[in-house]
């Protein structure tokens, strides 16, 4: 089969990477309770940024939050991993700025993802993610934002949602743990 992979919040837990750096950069110690309970993509309403200053401070951050030592969530590596031993076809979809592009897939394949060059797509808008993944004839794609699944809802790929505080109330089939990933096919 063929399996599509956002990055970001889906198979690594970046959004919790970039709190722990804000609240150094800011020197606050807001606790993970806070964080886990954050209803948008968005994290620095707990901060007490508003959205232009949170939109900067992602942005002047986006460096530091990319390419430090960002964990993946239990299990998504070992995941990933089995279905290309089984000889299922990976490709990542991700809609980081093209300058991170080339650097974030040797990331990602630094942190033992299989990765096949050509299977790796980033730089597009959310909103334009429908054209990539429609042109892969995907069976599943996971993905953490209902932004960009809701867009996705015409096509015959199935769709998993990757289960985070902010996208709770969505439909598809959610992932919570990686381990389960075979179950919620
Ligand atoms: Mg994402």
């Amino acid at each position: 089969m063929r399996f599509g992979f956002d990055i970001d919040d889906t198979l690594i837990d970046l959004r919790q990477h970039a709190f722990h750096l804000y609240n150094k950069k800011l020197k606050k110690n807001i606790s993970l309770d806070v964080f886990q309970t954050i209803p948008t993509v968005e994290i620095h309403a707990p901060f007490g940024l508003k959205d232009k200053e949170g939109g900067q401070m992602w942005k002047d951050s986006m460096e530091e939050i990319y390419f430090t030592n960002c964990p993946s969530f239990p299990d998504a590596l070992k995941t990933l991993k089995q279905l290309e031993a089984d000889g299922h076809e990976i490709f990542y979809i991700t809609s980081r700025p093209k300058q991170f592009c080339e650097r974030t897939r040797e990331w990602i394949k630094a942190q033992g993802f299989p990765v096949k060059d050509e299977n790796f797509f980033c730089g597009m808008a959310d909103h334009e993610k429908i054209e990539t993944i429609k042109s892969l004839y995907l069976d599943y794609y996971v993905d953490d934002k209902p932004t960009v699944l809701n867009t996705l809802l015409g096509l015959d790929t199935k769709l998993i949602v990757k289960d985070q505080s902010y996208n709770r109330l969505e439909t598809h089939r959610r992932l919570v743990h990686w381990s389960e990933f075979k179950n919620v096919l």
